[in-house]
Parts: structure tokens; sequence; C-alpha cells
């Protein structure tokens, strides 16, 4: 935490706005659009996969329609496709920023049209805060018109040609999770530039009540909202947001300036334009044995890193569903691995790791 969100909350508590809307939920929403642009409306919502959930919904998603995810993710990117009754249609990434490939999206595109559906929608993500193609996935976006779902979970504080991150899809998702980079413990939030869809994103995740005295349903509704004590937090998590992004980026630069030099660890660099949180610092090494080799390093000594995202294709909850894969996800989970990248790591913390990893690999 910073330092405000406790006052924050202490408003809450002396107001008795102890419930899903409030005065910290639109502050909360108004500090988002703020640092996002003013051109966007925010939705405060319970969770980044319920943002999710609604975008598709509010994009016209349903039953036995077909939405192109990138597979290289989290599954909360691809379940509320299966919420909807509708079917995910994976497509594998590219090389240079490990999210969803202008080309296979295309290809999935013709593909799918030729068989008989045109996709209803394109779940896009910024893959440990790295931007997407963002212009070469919307020319092909807006080629066939279908409209972008910008799963911006990981990427709050990145920005591409200057522009942050959330901005760019027809609809951008954002979480608050514990796990990302500012957190309200659960949350989630919509963004978008047509205030149509923020005003439907509110009216769905309220329980869909129609305008009348009594209470009134002509839609399903869902129990979306953010509650106003959690809003709190967000408030003052926000204020430290530039702090934490500097935070995970001086993590990154740490293990790329000590562990570069190394044949067998490569990093993932920004392209001209792109500038990542860096939520995570990833490392890529030569073959899935170097990769267990530095992760079990790691463990013995009491240090967990991970595995990139399985691809979702490779998942088994998935494993009937089509997919335009080249093997690149595949590649890179093999040999792939998250470091330790917590905003509140300490230099002797980060020099253990890198001694560990630079031990196992000079033995
Ligand atoms: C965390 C995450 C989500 C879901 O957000 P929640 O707030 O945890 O529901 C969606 N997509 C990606 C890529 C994520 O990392």
């Amino acid at each position: 935490m910073g330092s405000n969100e406790q006052t924050y909350v202490d408003e809450a508590f002396k107001t008795n706005w102890i419930a899903p809307l409030g005065p910290n939920v639109n502050l909360f929403e108004d500090a988002i659009q703020n640092y996002i642009n003013n051109d966007v409306h925010v939705a405060a919502l319970s969770a980044g996969t319920a943002a999710i959930h609604l975008a598709l919904e509010i994009l016209g998603v349903s039953h036995g329609d077909e939405v192109l995810c990138q597979s290289l993710t989290f599954s909360a990117s691809a379940n509320p496709i299966k919420y909807l009754g509708a079917d995910p249609i994976f497509v594998d990434s590219e090389r240079d920023t490990w999210n969803i490939s202008p080309e296979l999206l295309e290809k999935a595109i013709k593909d799918r049209i030729a068989k008989g559906k045109k996709p209803k929608a394109i779940v896009a993500v910024h893959l440990y805060g790295m931007p997407y193609k963002v212009s070469e996935v919307q020319a092909v976006a807006d080629k066939y018109g279908i409209p972008v779902i910008e799963d911006s979970a990981e990427a709050l504080g990145s920005t591409y040609n200057g522009l942050k991150c959330g901005s760019f899809g027809e609809i951008g998702i954002l979480s608050f999770n514990g796990n990302k980079i500012i957190t309200t413990s659960g949350g989630g939030a919509l963004v978008t530039k047509n205030e149509d869809h923020k005003k439907k994103a509110v009216f769905l995740a309220t329980q869909a009540r129609d305008e009348a005295p009594h209470y009134q349903h002509s839609h399903v509704g869902y129990n979306y909202r953010m509650s106003n004590v959690l809003a709190g937090i967000g408030r003052g998590q926000i204020e430290v947001l530039d702090d934490r992004v500097a935070a995970r980026r001086s993590n990154f630069e740490f293990y790329k300036a000590s562990l570069g030099h190394l044949e067998e660890i490569e990093f993932l660099s920004e392209p001209n334009g792109y500038f990542s949180n860096r939520w995570l610092s990833c490392i890529l090494t030569t073959s899935y044995e170097m990769r267990e080799r530095i992760r079990y390093a790691l463990l013995e000594d009491d240090i967990e890193s991970r595995p990139l995202w399985k691809p979702m294709h490779m998942q088994p909850i998935f494993k009937t569903s089509p997919n335009y894969s080249d093997g690149t996800s595949e590649d890179l989970f093999d040999r792939g691995l998250c470091l330790p990248s917590g905003s509140n790591l300490e230099k002797r913390d980060l020099e253990r790791i890198v001694a560990l990893i630079i031990k196992e690999l000079t033995k």
C-alpha cells in the first residue's frame, strides 16, 4: 500500500458508504480516467474477469458466436467467452511482444469466415505489461469490422506511442486483483471511449434494473459493481501507480544488467514506441531443461519463479477449441520463466536471485 489508502477507506466507514456504490467508486473512476486520458469513460467493477464478461456482452456476443482470443494469456481472458455460451478461437503470438500475431489473426479471420462464421470480437492482451502490436492488430480488426477487447489487466501504466494502454480497444479492461501492479484486493474496470458502453456496463453490473419504482427487469443482470470500501484502496493505489511502474522497471533493468551477458538468457526488449510497465520480469532460456535448472536452483533456496502462462490451446479445458498456431507460444512456454518481480523487492533480494542463477549457469 501507499500512504493514503487507509484515509479513503476510513472515509467510507465514517460516511457509512459500505455498498457497491458511493463517492469512492466515482472518485476512483475519475482518477483512472484522468490517468489513462480524459477521452475515456470508466466503470469500476468487482474484477477484471467481470469486465471482460460485460465487454463481450456489450459487443453482442451470445450463444454459438465465435470470439478470437490470444492463446498465450491467463485463462481469465478466455473464460468469459464460455460464460456466454460462445466459442473461443485461439490465435498464437509473434516474437517481438509475445502477443497476438496480426498475421495469424488475419489468417484465422479469413478461415472462420470461409467456414461460415465471422467472429464477433477479438480479445488481445498486453502480456506481462508489454503492449501488443496495437496498430497492426487494429488494422486487421478494422479491415474485417471486428471490435477489439483490449485486455490490459497486466498493463496499467504501459504506453504505446505515448498513449496509455487500456485506451486502444473498442473496450479496454483493467484488473486490480491482488497480484497486479496496483490492487484493491479484488477489482477491475471497463474502459471505453463510448459513453453508451459505460452506461450499459453499469446497468448490467447492477442487476439490470429498468427504470421503474418497483423492481423491473428486461435483461439478465449481474452483481459486478465495485465496493465503495475497495474503491477507497484504489484511490490511494492510483496515486502510487507511477512509483510501482518505476519499481517494476528497475527490477527488470537490474536483471538485464546482471544476466544479459549470459548466452543462456534472453530478455524481451521494447520495440520503438513501446513502453512496458514490466509487471513481471521474464526471461527466455535456451531450452526447457535450462529453464527447469534455473527454476529448481531458485526453489532450493526458497525462491519462487514460474513458467510463462501455459497457452490456452494447450489447456485441457480448451482442447476442443480451434486454434491458429505456429508453435511460437508453445516454444515461449517451454523456455520462458517469470522471475520474482514484486514492487517491494530490495536490492539484496535481487542480488541473491541473480547470484543463484549465475552460480547455476557456471557450474
Ligand atoms: C488478472 C488477469 C485477468 C483477470 O483479472 P481479475 O481481476 O483477476 O479477474 C484477465 N486477463 C489477464 C491477462 C490477467 O492477467
